[in-house]
């Protein structure tokens, strides 16, 4: 049976859907400003192996993910540019499934835009107000806190004394309220910004009110899991309860699970503070995405993970070492028959794997129990104790471990203009250097993948071969 800590109860809990087999999961997905970092797709592939592993279970999984598509960096970014809001955010969104797709992490059933849903959230701003929740001051609208007695509940926070700045996303306190613990629902329009004609008067939406309004019409008023980092707790998440419950009186979300953060010598890796890389970075560095994922996924999400290149390089021998198992597990040429010990060798890993999954997605233990099994059987591989039945019991296995954990195997992808843009330096850096055979071989290498290359007098320009000459 599976169990998850969850944020609300401070406890781990058995996990027990609202209406089994069918499980309502939210995760909050990404601000599309700019390129999203491997930090936040440590949460990202989080989300992805939870949601393998709930699909694992057998459950019937409706899998929710928001994109917030406005907000101060968005506007400020995309005015900056002089383009539309949509022409900026799409770009973003674009990159950040591009990315998401090449770690392997699966598709939600619905992924849902913000600014396709301004209605929902005035519709639940109505609702709030019916129920004694908000007020308007200078053409914004805000949720009066003082009237939910249960704020503070999720995140246990003191409310004493001022609590904006506890996190890098509290809205800025240039909007004017009661008291500084409220928070905005309903953002007044400002000159020159895109903005949205409502009964409040024309304004945008507080970052809090999308992720009520997206996730309680995808799956209702209450649901079973809802995710995202540690850092959403608060106030994110706080806000969502008192917005959802203050509308709705009904519980809001059974099993609130946070993902630990991913580290960088002893910080968060952040936007702000500089310390990130993207995929892309690591991409055009040569990093295959499976030893990403597989660095990324080998913590349990509880637990905060420290990222160095160090330790990408162990993920990927890991990553390879893992495949190279695979292929030779495949290649075998069994005799017939089984081998008993083996039977159970493989039952026991099995049960092994399940059980760290079970216990709060422990990842490390999963592994681990992958990785002994490895062990066993290349030894009874080297011992000649393989026979067919084994050989086939054990190949199930490891596609069993991999619906969870997707490192096995390449996907096929295009290449992003980061990594073709590196290939293209180390090609020039080869010829400079009189290593023709180097430069044929990635000239060779981009063709195979669909890149031709022109040289021109400004450097060389490259495109993608439209698969008609
Ligand atoms: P954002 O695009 O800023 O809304 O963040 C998207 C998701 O990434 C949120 O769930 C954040 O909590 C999460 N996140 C941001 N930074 C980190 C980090 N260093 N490690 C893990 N998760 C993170
Ligand atoms: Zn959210």
């Amino acid at each position: 049976m599976l169990k998850l800590y969850n944020t609300l109860s401070n406890e781990v809990e058995e996990f027990q859907p609202l209406n089994p087999p069918r499980v309502g999961m939210y995760v909050c997905g990404p601000t599309v400003y700019d390129v999203a970092h491997i930090g936040n797709f440590r949460t990202f592939l989080f989300a992805d192996l939870l949601r393998r592993y709930l699909k694992y279970r057998g459950y019937d999984l409706h899998h929710v993910m928001n994109i917030t598509d406005v907000d101060d960096k968005i506007i400020g970014r995309a005015v900056a540019e002089g383009v539309g809001l949509r022409e900026y955010t799409d770009k973003y969104i674009r990159y950040f499934f591009e990315d998401f797709d090449a770690l392997g992490a699966e598709r939600p059933e619905q992924v849902l835009r913000a600014t396709d849903h301004i209605p929902e959230m005035i519709e639940l701003i109505d609702a709030l107000g019916r129920n004694g929740h908000t007020y308007q001051s200078d053409g914004s609208v805000y949720f009066r806190i003082s009237t939910f007695p249960g704020y503070g509940r999720l995140s246990k926070i003191n409310l004493e004394g001022n609590q904006a700045g506890a996190s890098e996303r509290v809205d800025a306190d240039e909007y004017t309220k009661e008291d500084v613990r409220d928070f905005v629902l309903w953002k007044a329009a400002k000159t020159g910004e895109p903005s949205w004609e409502t009964h409040y008067g024309a304004g945008r939406p507080g970052w809090h009110i999308e992720c009520s309004a997206m996730s309680m019409k995808a799956l209702g008023s209450t649901f079973d899991i809802h995710a995202g980092g540690v850092d959403l707790v608060f106030p994110h998440h706080e806000n969502e309860i008192a917005q959802s419950e203050g509308a709705s009186s009904q519980p809001f979300v059974r099993y609130w699970v946070h993902a630990e953060f991913l580290m960088v010598e002893g910080e968060k890796m952040s936007k702000s503070k500089g310390n990130f890389y993207t995929f892309r970075d690591l991409a055009a560095k040569g990093f295959a995405p499976r030893a990403i994922r597989y660095l990324l996924l080998s913590a349990p999400h509880h637990k905060q993970l420290n990222f160095t290149l160090e330790g990408l390089r162990g993920a990927e021998s890991t990553v390879a070492r893992l495949n190279d198992f695979k292929a030779r597990l495949g290649e075998y040429n069994a005799p017939e028959g089984r081998t008993p010990a083996l039977t159970d060798m493989t039952a026991r890993a099995q049960q092994q794997f399940e059980a760290a999954l079970d216990d709060d997605l422990n990842t490390a233990e999963a592994l681990a129990a992958l990785h002994n099994f490895v062990r066993d059987t290349n030894t009874a591989l080297a011992e000649g104790a393989v026979r067919k039945d084994d050989q086939s019991a054990m190949l199930d296995l490891v596609d069993r471990f991999d619906s969870v954990f997707n490192i096995f195997g390449e996907v096929e992808r295009e290449m992003l203009d980061a990594e073709i843009q590196a290939l293209i330096d180390e090609r020039q850096a080869a010829r400079a250097a009189k290593n023709f055979a180097r430069s044929d071989e990635i000239r060779n290498q981009l063709i195979a993948r669909g890149i031709l290359l022109e040289d021109t007098k400004d450097g060389v320009r490259w495109r993608r071969h439209q698969g008609v000459d």
